[in-house]
């Protein structure tokens, strides 16, 4: 481990990782390898936990070759040092800002969406110049061997290297030394990971989790509506960091909205304990447990189902929640989904306020004061006005959480920028320097300080 770490360090000291025909070629090598090995990666995360060809396309390849286009075409021109105006007090002179890689980055992924959330993050830090060590999660394991795979057997291990392996391999390698740190997962690990970095004040970038609130409103499109929150969490089956985690609904419309999210589910999703491959299995037995344990209430709308052989959970609506339910302690991260109803604004909004700031914030409704309303007093990673999960798809938006949901954010420039150091320079001329900072100091000194600078 050490060696890779030393290996990775010494080639980047080579200088070769910062010329941008390099990062152009290698990006465009990875996303080859990926097209090429698509039966692979869709075989592996099969087996991990039934994900079909169509949604691993779908959420995340599609997604991840997205992002190395965006790379491949604009990297030239974000690493070009960039010329800003200079200030009276040094004149003559230029200022600029040159950005450049910040050296051997360590990216630790989450489980969820195993390839998505450990390339994307690489692939930024690698295009900005950057050598990568990746130790993607070890809970999807065919998914994880398989990116090992293509990956070690293509790149030089001193710059592109995945390390398998789980909280033993983890905590080893956050004894040494990185320039960069870039965390997917819980909110309790990133505290662990944020002390590690902490000894060698290393910058990290958290992508954290928590429970993303959905509002929705009494002059939405009802049947719109329902129908973009059900594929938004029953994606994955509910294990997507920005799925909606609980619908708060306007008292009014609840019947009606409840009735066309039965519908939307009963129409499209099995209700018994089938594989399909529109939908997914629970990655492990810790979790479905978990996930099961939340069942246990009579508050079921619709759903419920279990098969603990195959670690299916159909996708379930509870009814009539309130905030002191067990299932509002804590991230969901499955496909049940609480709705409770309110009548009160303000009071809703009080209600979410007193939560951890959520990574995502959804709000349905065609009224632009309650949306200014709403977005000025929430404060959360990003969102959505009707819809859910689809701004993370835009890669002109940066993608990140604040408080307890995280620290920093990635996708197309903003991913860029979290890989980057920008060295500020001043450059001046020799040619004439104006004596008035020197000693001795004087009354009309100072005066045309006054003069010229206040
Ligand atoms: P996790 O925190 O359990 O694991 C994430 C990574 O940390 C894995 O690679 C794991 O091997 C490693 N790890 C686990 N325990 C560790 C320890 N004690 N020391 C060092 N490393 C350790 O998270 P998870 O279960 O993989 O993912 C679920 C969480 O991640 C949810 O909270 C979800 O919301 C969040 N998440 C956030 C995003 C985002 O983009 N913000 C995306 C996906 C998931």
């Amino acid at each position: 481990m050490l060696d890779i770490i030393q290996e990775q360090r010494d080639f980047f000291n080579t200088n070769e990782s910062k010329n941008t025909d390099f990062r152009i070629a290698n990006l465009k090598k990875l996303k080859q390898l990926l097209k090429d090995n698509e039966d692979a990666l869709y075989d592996a995360i099969y087996k991990d936990f039934g994900k079909s060809r169509f949604e691993t396309y779908l959420s995340e390849l599609i997604l991840t070759y997205q992002e190395i286009n965006t790379f491949i075409k604009h990297l030239k021109q974000w690493s070009r040092r960039e010329s800003v105006p200079t200030n009276l007090a040094n004149f003559p002179s230029r200022s600029y800002i040159i950005p450049e890689p910040l050296g051997s980055v360590l990216v630790i992924g989450a489980w969820n969406y195993p390839y998505y959330l450990s390339l994307v993050p690489a692939i930024s830090a690698l295009a900005a110049g950057n050598t990568v060590i990746l130790k993607p999660s070890e809970l999807p394991n065919e998914s994880a061997s398989v990116m090992a795979k293509i990956i070690n057997e293509n790149f030089p291990k001193s710059y592109f290297h995945v390390l398998e392996g789980g909280v033993e391999q983890t905590t080893e390698l956050l004894k040494h030394k990185f320039d960069k740190i870039f965390f997917t997962g819980s909110s309790q690990v990133g505290k662990i990971i944020y002390k590690a970095a902490a000894e060698h004040l290393t910058p990290v970038t958290l992508e954290l989790g928590g429970k993303s609130p959905t509002i929705v409103l009494a002059d939405c499109n009802i049947k719109m509506t329902a129908k973009r929150i059900v594929w938004a969490k029953y994606l994955n089956a509910g294990q997507t960091c920005v799925a909606p985690d609980y619908i708060l609904v306007e008292k009014s419309i609840e019947n009606e909205f409840l009735s066309e999210v039965k519908k939307e589910i009963t129409e499209n999703y099995p209700m018994r304990n089938d594989i399909s491959d529109n939908y997914l299995r629970i990655i492990n037995d810790k979790n479905f447990d978990r996930l099961k344990s939340l069942l246990d209430t009579d508050k079921i709308f619709l759903g419920g189902e279990t098969n603990a052989k195959n670690r299916f959970i159909s996708p379930t609506v509870l009814k009539d929640v309130t905030f002191s339910d067990k299932v509002m302690e804590e991230e969901i991260f499955g496909p049940i989904l609480p709705v409770i109803s309110f009548t009160d604004l303000d009071v809703a909004i009080r209600q979410i306020k007193q939560m951890s700031k959520p990574l995502s914030f959804y709000v349905f409704t065609k009224n632009k004061k309650k949306i200014n309303k709403l977005f000025k007093e929430v404060s959360f990673g990003g969102g959505a006005v009707n819809d859910a999960i689809m701004h993370l798809t835009n890669g002109e938006l940066p993608f990140g959480g604040v408080g307890l949901s995280g620290m920093g954010n990635y996708h197309g420039e903003a991913g860029f920028k979290s890989f980057s150091h920008y060295k500020s320079v001043l450059h001046k001329s020799s040619w004439f320097e104006a004596p008035i900072k020197y000693t001795p100091y004087s009354k009309w000194k100072m005066k045309i300080l006054k003069l010229l600078l206040e």
